[in-house]
């Protein structure tokens, strides 16, 4: 039964819409994906940045705080 289970596992070539290719195991021979580890948000630090930032914008203006420090 285990090998049965291990049989529906197979090297899978995944793509990536940013042209990125890697290998893993997976039930499908190809799997396309939107995002990878290479240009995931998450994983530039883009889209932290930006949270971040409208975070302390949002703290300011609750606060009536001025973003320069004059
Ligand atoms: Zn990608």
């Amino acid at each position: 039964m285990a090998n049965k289970r291990e049989s529906l596992y197979k090297d899978s070539k995944v793509i990536c819409a940013c042209g990125e290719t890697f290998e893993t195991k997976s039930t499908k021979d190809e799997i396309r994906v939107e995002v990878c580890s290479k240009c995931h948000p998450f994983y530039t630090g883009t889209q932290t940045r930006a949270s971040k930032s409208s975070n302390v914008d949002k703290f300011n203006k609750k606060y009536g705080f001025k973003t320069e420090n004059n």
